[in-house]
């Protein structure tokens, strides 16, 4: 069952039980009301006959004082006497009596009865002196016009739901029509992009709609923005990886060759071959751990880690690599404690130097520097080198991003765009944060912040 007629039938469905139970309220109101006025009327009218009637010493309801009852058109009555014999009808020809369980009670009673298709509303009143009772006095009024009033009622009402309903439901249906049209837009659109395999259309949206189906169709773009850029990324990554792997292959190859040729093993050759290995295997390594990570299978080894020690055989390990071209230096080192998995939170240190050895051009300086502020621990990577764009900032710690000058860069020590995604996972799940500032063509600052162990 489609959407609109589901809303449109629950609409209509809902305001036809409210309307039915308003109905019935109506109803039932009106028709207490109708009887009530014949039960007062009735009451008058038995006050009065009896005011009228008078015993005589037999104790029996006086003959001559029925005699001159005046009866009314419309009023129907019986004296019963105390023997149950009839003293008087009105009509003469009404022998039955008109209530024969009113008869009975003993006490005032109302009753709705219907005899030979007649329906009459009976008030039976026993009647009685100090001696005892002497017999019971009916009256009863006819309910056809009640009867005639209730039925109209009751079908003015009814029409009148139907029709409510049927118009209810014919405005639900054309609004939903309207309301829900832009959703078939969508659908036309996605199934579109589908078809098409063509991720950079969007669903065109009117900058007046603010309600749910714009807020749909915005939040849809957004997902098809962000599918865009992932796709791109990871065809962009495929382009560069299939890129790496073969000129690093195509050099072992080469090498392995020139050796064959001249017969014996080369030094320069093999030194090639070395790094040209370790570039690959650093390839598949960051590979392996990203998808690790990812899956929620990256297992953390954590226990209390001196984050100053790993800073400082990090420092000892880089400063082979900076060598004479750049500075690297320990400005400040507090000794910090923190919970961790001392490999991995050593990877984010070596991912970070790292970066800033590469990026940084010969002469330039790279500071270190950890501190203990507050309850946390910061640390801080800076460097003198080329910046990062205001344009790739926002992107750096994504999988795969690379600017495109280092996408350009070739050679043994060029990074994957790997490495700060995988930084920045590691930090975000031992409760830190990573920041970075930049200035192009001036440098950069990465800030690490962690919790102390206690
Ligand atoms: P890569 O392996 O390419 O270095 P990263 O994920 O480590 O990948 O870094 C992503 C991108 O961020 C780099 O390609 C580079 O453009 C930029 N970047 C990272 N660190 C620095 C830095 N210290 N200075 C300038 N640019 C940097």
């Amino acid at each position: 069952m489609s959407l609109r007629l589901r809303l449109t039938l629950l609409y209509t469905t809902l305001l036809g039980g409210v309307l039915l139970i308003f109905g019935a309220l109506v109803y039932g109101l009106v028709s207490l009301i109708l009887l009530d006025q014949i039960d007062n009327s009735l009451s008058q009218a038995t006050d009065h006959l009896i005011a009228q009637l008078r015993v005589n010493i037999a104790g029996q309801v006086d003959p001559r004082s029925i005699a001159i009852i005046q009866p009314t058109d419309n009023l129907l009555f019986q004296i019963w006497g105390k023997d149950d014999a009839l003293q008087l009808a009105h009509p003469p020809g009404l022998q039955t009596p008109l209530d024969p369980i009113g008869q009975l009670t003993g006490q005032p009673v109302f009753h709705s009865i219907l005899s030979q298709n007649t329906h009459r509303r009976v008030l039976s009143v026993p009647l009685r002196t100090e001696k005892g009772p002497i017999g019971v006095l009916q009256a009863a009024m006819d309910l056809k016009m009640v009867d005639i009033t209730q039925r109209t009622l009751a079908s003015v009402l009814i029409l009148l739901t139907i029709l409510v309903m049927g118009l209810s439901g014919l405005a639900a249906w054309l609004i939903t029509r309207q309301a829900l049209a832009p959703l078939a837009t969508v659908t036309q659109v996605a199934t579109q992009i589908t078809k098409a395999d063509d991720l950079s259309r969007r669903i065109p949206v009117t900058s007046t709609r603010s309600d749910e189906v714009g807020q749909l169709i915005q939040a849809f773009n957004q997902t098809l923005e962000r599918l865009e850029q992932l796709f791109n990324a990871q065809r962009r990554f495929l382009a560069d990886v299939s890129h790496e792997l073969r000129t690093p292959l195509t050099v072992i190859k080469g090498n392995v060759g020139l050796m064959r040729k001249i017969g014996e093993m080369d030094e320069e050759s093999m030194n090639g071959i070395e790094a040209e290995v370790d570039r690959l295997t650093r390839l598949v390594g960051d590979l392996l751990l990203i998808n690790q990570a990812e899956a929620g299978k990256l297992p953390l080894d954590k226990r209390p880690v001196e984050l100053d020690t790993v800073l400082l055989e990090v420092f000892q390990q880089m400063r082979m690599l900076a060598g004479e071209r750049i500075n690297l230096r320990l400005v400040d080192i507090d000794q910090v404690l923190v919970t961790g998995d001392r490999d991995r939170l050593k990877q984010v240190l070596v991912n970070l130097v790292g970066n800033a050895l590469q990026y940084t051009p010969a002469g330039g300086t790279v500071n270190l520097a950890l501190r203990k502020v507050g309850e946390r621990a910061q640390l801080i990577v800076s460097d003198t080198g080329t910046g990062i764009s205001p344009q790739d900032l926002p992107h750096i710690f994504e999988r795969f991003y690379r600017n495109e000058k280092s996408r350009k860069r070739q050679g043994s020590t060029s990074g994957f765009g790997l490495g700060l995604s995988i930084a920045y996972w590691i930090v975000n799940n031992h409760d830190g944060t990573i920041e970075v500032t930049s200035q192009e063509g001036k440098g950069s600052t990465f800030c690490v912040w962690l919790p102390l162990s206690h």
